[in-house]
């Protein structure tokens, strides 16, 4: 993973490659049958999620998970920052095309730096599962630093 200027190498050098998992709620189930489905290959990564996304995430399907606050209250910006210094690898970001945001300007946000900073971004559960099945993705499992 290529590492923010602010932060030595050694502070950002993770043991384990890290994926950012958000839904917005009509989504959640979504994401954690698809969590579910695949834990043993996320249980390979450091997981970050919004606050509400990673509260179900853990409680359903065993997975520890990094929670920062909610999307609405700035964990989508959260994610955001995470994006920007490369400090994910992906991002699984069901977002709802049915249901208007508050917060819409945090999702584009997110979006806009995910495509901007060259993350895989997964908006639906096939493209996620493209993702998760990517050999580039048991590489990174294997030197996550690379
Ligand atoms: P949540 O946030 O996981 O706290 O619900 C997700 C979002 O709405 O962006």
């Amino acid at each position: 993973m290529a590492l923010g200027s602010s932060e030595s190498s050694k502070e950002l050098a993770q043991d384990k490659p890290a994926i950012a998992l958000v839904a917005h709620d009509a989504c959640k189930k979504d994401l954690v049958e698809w969590a579910r489905f695949n834990r043993g290959t996320l249980s390979a990564f450091t997981l970050y999620a919004t606050g509400t996304t990673g509260a179900r995430l853990e409680a359903e399907t065993g997975l520890k998970v990094r929670r920062l606050l909610s999307g609405p209250y700035g964990g989508d910006a959260q994610i955001g920052a995470l994006v920007s210094e490369k400090r994910v690898c992906c991002l699984i970001f069901f977002w709802d095309p049915l249901t208007p945001q508050p917060h819409d300007v945090d999702v584009k946000a997110l979006l806009r730096l995910a495509v901007l900073h060259n993350i895989p971004t997964a908006c639906n559960r096939a493209t996620a599962d493209f993702l998760i099945s990517s050999p580039l993705l048991k590489r990174l499992i294997a030197d996550p630093n690379g």
